[in-house]
């Protein structure tokens, strides 16, 4: 969980945190005891309040029925009733007696009764109508005013409402009516009204009130209850009541009394009220609630000066800490804090200054290897320099190849080598020069000859080298495996040579060394052949003379002529082919010699059924060499297609085309004959090498002419051959006289 005051400093967070703990504390704390408390007090003072209310009550009622009992008494004085019967005899002759009776009842009254109870003001008797007779003290009017209520009350005694001070007493009072019967006791006479002083009703039930408050069994020895005390009477009106040992409260002004208890008299149905003002009641209380409060403040306040030290020692060194971090992090190095103390934060400080060093020191080393590290880089980039410019000036092609197949490093002698390799569309144009020599000795892949490409560029590869031919040039190529990056799988170093004129050498070698040993032989062949020969053949046209034409003998004869004129031609072609004799060397025109092979082979074609078409190019491209070599060399072509396309026993096509290429002139032999036969195509231009019948073919044209090709710069191959189309394409260096256009006959 994160710190919700993350943002304050701690000096600040922990005294705020201790006073707001004791702040809390106490104010809950407070509260909660002074709401107890004044719940608990609250309960107290109602059920005294209670109590008072019911002793108040019960002295109240008990004087006022001893009151009225007082003036049941008075009602049931013989005298009062005797002299009220006379009152009301019948007029006449007792009318003077009556009106005595009357001065005598109210004398009576006055002197004997009303002073009896003091708690009476006044006296006064009404007759059964309701007339006032006599009033002791008050104006018979009035009594008179208010006569009418209990002349006409049902039940006897009555006690009036609450009075007011009016003219028949100067103070708050009340009445009690009690009837007055006759001696015999059997018709009212009329009524007795008792005033009684509500000070004096007080005073009747004072001593009451006294003893019942003190004897509360609940709350011995308990305090008087600081009530007011009020009696409201039916109708509502209400007269405090003025108890001596209990003090009405000073009741602050706008302020209401909260706590209350009311009580009904039993006598005349009024009812007491007791209250208290509650502010004043509780006021130990809330007094409390705010001294709680203080105490926690104070706590808090004893709290913050007693965290002064310990903010002092901790955190004055914690923010001293922190400091030095931020300048190491800033790059200060030498920032160290005091160590003050060998507590905790003396052992904090030492530790971070340990630690300063030990940065300080190992930044230091850094800085040294950085320093290094930049020389090397330095001497790296020197090194990788020079390696570029060796690399580039290299004649051997070099490339380096990313284990993903992609070029990381190559010079520019590569060029000619990277579509071959790289661009798998492009592999054809790769071709073996043998079949594969991977020095690992596995099995090619992808089936030999075109498997190079990916056979050397294969990832994981050992050591491996190929011989290809790619656009008419020869590469030896070596494959190593080679790491092109750090933390990378090996790619491949390949590293290829132009040895096209090394392996012609070398042909050119073998076949001269070849041809001189031919020669050797051709010569003693030709030296011990020849004269026979010449014997053979003097002999045979001395006897074919001699013999009569028809002669049995005569083709046997002819025969032998024919085959001694064979071997004579077989002797002297080889003597051509191993020699190269009789050349003479000039400059010959390409064209011409083609439409003298062409006007040679011509009458021969015309016999079979054969035609033979020229296809030359706009020059006339010019070759230094032999002019008989070079028309020997396309009559060979045009004779061995003249035969093929014979063997096929009808007619055909053949076509002589030139075409002239920048410092090379070829020439396409085409023929639409049935083709080389596969077996033949490996060994086509081996001398002897013949498909033809015995007597028919020596095997030495095409070697011848590929001879006579090589012996004026150029080549001889075999361009394309399938039934309907064979292509021997004859190449040619083009001679380059001064004043003339390149390769072009004037
Ligand atoms: P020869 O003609 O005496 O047989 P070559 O050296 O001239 O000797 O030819 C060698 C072989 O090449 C021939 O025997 C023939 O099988 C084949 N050959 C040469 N030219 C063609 C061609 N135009 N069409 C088919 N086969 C050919």
């Amino acid at each position: 969980m994160r710190d919700p005051l993350h943002w304050m400093p701690v000096r600040v967070k922990l005294p705020l945190l201790v006073a707001g703990v004791c702040l809390l504390a106490f104010g809950v704390g407070g509260t909660i005891v002074s709401s107890s408390a004044r719940n608990a007090i609250e309960a107290e003072i109602l059920r005294r309040l209670d109590a008072e209310c019911r002793s108040h009550a019960e002295a109240l009622d008990h004087a006022l029925t001893l009151l009225t009992r007082r003036a049941q008494d008075f009602a049931s004085d013989g005298y009062i009733r005797d002299r009220l019967e006379r009152v009301g005899q019948p007029e006449g002759a007792a009318e003077a007696n009556a009106a005595v009776a009357l001065t005598e009842l109210a004398d009576y009254l006055a002197r004997n009764k009303l002073p009896l109870v003091a708690a009476f003001r006044d006296l006064a008797v009404l007759d059964a109508g309701g007339k006032v007779l006599v009033a002791v003290h008050a104006p018979k009017e009035a009594v008179a005013a208010m006569a009418p209520a209990f002349a006409s009350a049902d039940e006897l005694p009555s006690h009036s409402g609450l009075r007011e001070p009016d003219r028949v007493i100067d103070a708050q009072h009340v009445v009690i009516a009690v009837p007055i019967r006759d001696l015999a006791g059997t018709r009212e006479l009329g009524r007795l009204l008792a005033f009684v002083s509500f000070d004096g009703w007080l005073a009747a039930a004072a001593t009451r009130i006294g003893g019942a408050v003190g004897a509360d069994p609940a709350a011995p020895g308990a305090p008087p209850t600081a009530a007011a005390l009020h009696l409201v009477d039916p109708a509502g009106r209400r007269a405090n009541v003025e108890v001596p040992v209990s003090a009405p409260p000073r009741r602050a002004p706008g302020t209401r009394p909260l706590l209350a208890r009311a009580l009904r008299l039993e006598i005349n149905g009024w009812t007491l009220h007791s209250e208290v003002d509650a502010a004043t009641a509780l006021a130990p209380v809330t007094g409390l609630q705010s001294r709680f409060l203080l105490v926690g403040a104070v706590l808090a306040a004893l709290s913050g000066a007693l965290l002064f030290f310990p903010m002092r020692f901790l955190v004055a060194p914690l923010a001293a800490l922190q400091r030095a971090s931020i300048r190491i992090a800033e790059g200060d190095l030498a920032a160290r804090v005091p160590v003050e103390s060998s507590d905790e934060t003396g052992a904090m400080a030492t530790a971070f200054n340990s630690m300063a060093e030990a940065l300080g020191d190992r930044a230091r080393r850094i800085a040294e290897a950085g320093a290094a590290l930049a020389r090397s880089k330095r001497d790296l980039v020197i090194e990788r320099d020079r390696l570029n410019a060796v690399i580039a000036s290299m004649r051997d092609a070099l490339i380096v190849v990313g284990p993903a197949g992609d070029v990381v490093l190559r010079n520019a002698a590569a060029a000619p080598l990277l579509p071959a390799l790289l661009d798998p569309a492009r592999r054809p144009a790769l071709v073996s020069h043998h079949r594969c020599s991977r020095s690992d000795g596995a099995a090619p892949l992808d089936g030999g000859v075109k498997g190079c490409a990916a056979c050397l560029l294969h990832p994981g590869a050992g050591s491996r080298s190929c011989l290809v031919d790619v656009g008419g040039a020869t590469f030896e190529v070596h494959a190593v495996p080679v790491a092109a990056a750090v933390d990378e799988p090996p790619g491949r170093l390949l590293v290829a040579r132009d040895v096209t004129e090394r392996i012609e050498q070398d042909e050119r070698q073998i076949h001269h060394e070849r041809l001189s040993a031919l020669g050797e032989v051709a010569a003693v062949m030709a030296h011990e052949l020849n004269n026979p020969l010449a014997a053979i053949c003097l002999f045979q046209q001395l006897l074919d003379g001699a013999l009569p034409a028809d002669s049995p003998h005569k083709e046997a004869v002819e025969r032998i002529g024919r085959n001694a004129e064979t071997c004579r031609r077989t002797i002297r072609e080889l003597l051509d082919y191993t020699t190269g004799a009789s050349s003479e060397v000039g400059e010959v025109a390409l064209h011409s010699a083609l439409e003298a092979a062409a006007r040679f082979v011509r009458p021969l074609c015309k016999r079979a059924q054969i035609d033979v078409e020229l296809s030359l190019a706009d020059a006339d491209p010019v070759v230094i060499g032999d002019e008989v070599q070079v028309r020997q060399l396309f009559v060979n072509l045009v004779m061995n297609a003249l035969q093929a396309i014979a063997s096929g026993g009808r007619g055909g096509r053949v076509t002589l085309a030139s075409r002239v290429d920048g410092g090379r002139a070829e020439v396409d032999v085409v023929d639409d004959g049935p083709g080389v036969p596969a077996s033949a195509q490996p060994r086509l231009f081996q001398p002897f090498f013949t498909t033809k019948p015995r007597g028919e073919g020596t095997g030495l044209g095409l070697a011848t002419a590929r001879r006579i090709a090589e012996l004026h710069g150029g080549r001889l191959e075999l361009q394309e051959t399938r039934p309907g189309r064979t292509v021997f394409r004859a190449s040619f260096r083009v001679a380059v006289p001064a004043g003339r256009p390149i390769g072009v006959a004037p």
